[in-house]
């Protein structure tokens, strides 16, 4: 997945939680990347807010955001809630200040650029920068299947160097006997019957029933991403 097709999913959404770290304390804003071109993707803040200062002092953000709604619109007779078909994107990644000279230069060929020279103009402590490096995922959910033929289909992706782990669990194909105990608990249509049983990894929600379920000790856990 390429960079200009995440900035797509992160247009939709608009604006998104942006989080970092300071002294073993997490701190979360809303916030929105306003440009991205192949270098990576472009926000801005003041200097004078913990904002600015976390990242400057550990180079890490995280940052994640749900279309169309976040909004429970129901609930079923257990109290499980309803979401309207959607879906979610975070993304983890490193992040450094960019000159003012940069993003003048690419506001001469990238109209996305223009906001923050106008924001520079108004409020003089603006300060950009840029997620060069980043990896995470698109959760594509429709857990009532109405428009999609999955609960849920992960896609993930990474950018600038970063590497990703591939999604779900794996089943290890020497000591599985194909009992079928893991598709039968398995609700999100992620195991694909066969010898041996397979992983369909993009559709798993990674709850771990098939893991508890396993007669042979056959399941992974899933890395992070
Ligand atoms: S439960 Fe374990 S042994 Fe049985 S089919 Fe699934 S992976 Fe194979
Ligand atoms: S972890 Fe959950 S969603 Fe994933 S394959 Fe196992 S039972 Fe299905």
């Amino acid at each position: 997945m390429q960079l200009k097709e995440i900035f797509e999913y992160i247009e939709k959404i608009g604006f998104l939680i942006f989080s970092t770290i300071e002294n073993g304390c997490v701190h979360s804003r809303i916030a929105h990347f306003y440009a991205c071109d192949d270098e990576g993707l472009y926000l801005r803040t003041m200097f004078i807010k913990p904002f600015y200062r976390q990242m400057i002092k550990t180079g890490n953000l995280a940052v994640c955001g749900m279309y169309p709604s976040t909004q429970i619109s129901g609930s079923d007779e257990n109290g499980v809630p309803h979401f309207e078909p959607g879906f979610t994107i975070r993304v983890t990644g490193d992040v450094r200040e960019l000159p003012e000279d940069e993003i003048r230069k690419k506001a001469e060929t990238n109209e996305q650029f223009k906001v923050a020279l106008f924001d520079m103009k108004k409020y003089p402590a603006t300060r950009n920068f840029i997620m060069y490096r980043g990896k995470g995922e698109i959760y594509d959910f429709d857990y009532e299947m109405v428009n999609r033929d999955h609960k849920l289909l992960r896609t993930r992706f990474a950018f600038g160097g970063a590497e990703y782990n591939p999604p779900g669990n794996t089943i290890i194909k020497e000591r599985c006997t194909g009992c079928g105990d893991c598709f039968d608990v398995c609700t999100f249509k992620a195991i694909r019957p066969g010898n041996p049983y397979t992983m369909i990894g993009e559709r798993c929600d990674e709850c771990g029933s098939c893991v508890l379920v396993c007669p042979e000790d056959a399941i992974m856990q899933p890395g992070t991403i």
